[in-house]
């Protein structure tokens, strides 16, 4: 298991900016509709480890299918950069999209493959 560390990351545009502490050891490969199309990569992590800094008001909130998921937009660049959600025991959990972490390599990073198409 990689050691947690303390990241900082973003949106495209700069305005929504968060801290959060991840060991990164599950990054999701998802073949859902949304992480087809958008390109999204997750990481899970408690509530606790995620620290919204800036931006709270220039996200706009996007909900689709069963609308369990609250995927959190930057309004002016239109990045997807996390969600708030409920884990399968009822406790929350933030979704984190990994390419908003400053300075990440996708391809440096383990992905599961993660069949959201099926679910
Ligand atoms: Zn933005």
């Amino acid at each position: 298991m990689p050691d947690s560390k303390t990241y900082t990351g973003g949106c495209h545009c700069g305005q929504v900016r968060f801290e959060c502490t991840s060991d990164l050891s599950m990054v999701t490969a998802c073949n859902c509709s949304i992480c087809t199309k958008k390109g999204l990569h997750f990481t899970f992590l408690d509530p606790k480890s995620f620290q919204l800094r800036a931006g709270e008001e220039n996200l706009k909130e996007y909900l689709f299918n069963k609308h369990a998921i609250h995927h959190q937009l930057c309004v002016d660049c239109g990045v997807d950069v996390f969600a708030r959600g409920k884990k399968p025991d009822g406790s929350d959990v933030v979704a984190l999209n990994v390419s908003c972490i400053d300075g990440i390599e996708l391809s440096k990073l383990n992905m599961t493959p993660v069949d959201g198409r099926s679910m």
